[in-house]
């Protein structure tokens, strides 16, 4: 039979991976970690027994959370990550020369070391000469930022469980709107489409709290709970998804191993049932 991981969501439904190998397994003062060697998705993290990424599609959640946002603001230099200590997000923002400033606000030191050692396509960007690596809590660091400090936020966070609660309040989104210059945005992971109605009306109106405008958009990630993702994107100005910079984008795009011109615009066009989750 062999060694299998089991991941379950919500109590209701699980998720079987064919392992080969425990590689890590520790406890962190914030959670569980573990990086299991699975035969369909290669390297896995899991936090508290959840799936956070896997080497085979890594890339998905990673282009689409920074490439986009990069791409829709008119000229970002500094940007704030919080959460995403595994530094794949970090990684696709180095790809572009326009970001002279890049500081990592995550709470847990053991998964930025466990993501060099285990990761290290992801991890290393941790330590490039752009990027500052500050290990508390993001709902604090953004509280203690000044008014109108940063280009863009990405919130790469856990789920709003533990200690991501916190990032999906709306005293959190508050403080990013006001850490943002008038022309900033804020992205942040933002659920499954196919989760809980009260639980996306949640965070559509915690979003609400900090920004008057928002689009959300989705893509598929086969290790994450039901298999697709959304994000979404924040600013006090409207926002136009078929305006993305395109030459900025030119400058990134052959690299990339899931968005392209086309994506860059269709990931916002969302299934009605997503629509009606997500419109006020
Ligand atoms: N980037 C990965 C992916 O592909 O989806 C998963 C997200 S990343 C591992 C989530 C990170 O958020 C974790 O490392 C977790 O420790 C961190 N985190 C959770 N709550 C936080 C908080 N309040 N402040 C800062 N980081 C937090």
């Amino acid at each position: 039979m062999g060694l299998w991981f089991t991941e379950i969501e919500d109590n209701e439904i699980s998720y079987g991976y064919k392992t080969k190998d425990v590689l890590f397994s520790s406890r962190s003062e914030f959670q569980t970690i573990k990086i299991i060697d699975t035969l369909a998705y290669g390297k896995v993290m899991l936090l508290d027994d959840l799936v956070m990424l896997t080497e085979s599609d890594e890339f998905v959640y990673h282009e689409v959370i920074s490439h986009i946002p990069v791409c829709l603001h008119k000229s970002p230099e500094k940007v704030v990550v919080i959460g995403g200590g595994d530094g794949g997000t970090v990684r696709e923002l180095l790809k572009h020369q326009c970001i002279k400033d890049i500081t990592l606000c995550e709470i847990d030191k053991m998964v930025t070391d466990v993501s060099k050692e285990f990761f290290p396509s992801l991890g290393k960007a941790l330590e490039d000469d752009r990027v500052t690596v500050k290990i508390g809590d993001g709902v604090a660091y953004m509280k203690d930022m000044g008014a109108g400090e940063v280009d863009l936020v990405i919130v790469d966070s856990t789920d709003p469980i533990g200690p991501g609660e916190g990032l999906f309040c709306k005293e959190f989104y508050r403080s990013v709107a006001s850490a943002l210059k008038d022309d900033g945005l804020m992205v942040c992971q933002s659920e499954s489409p196919w989760h809980s109605t009260a639980m996306l009306h949640r965070i559509r109106d915690n979003v609400a709290a900090g920004f008057e405008h928002r689009k959300s958009y989705i893509a598929g990630i086969p290790t994450y709970p039901r298999g697709t993702w959304s994000w979404t994107l924040a600013a006090k100005n409207p926002i136009f998804p078929e305006e993305y910079n395109r030459s900025r984008f030119d400058q990134v795009k052959a690299g990339l191993k899931y968005l392209n011109d086309g994506m860059m615009v269709s990931v916002f066009s969302l299934p009605n049932f997503y629509q009606d989750q997500v419109s006020q």
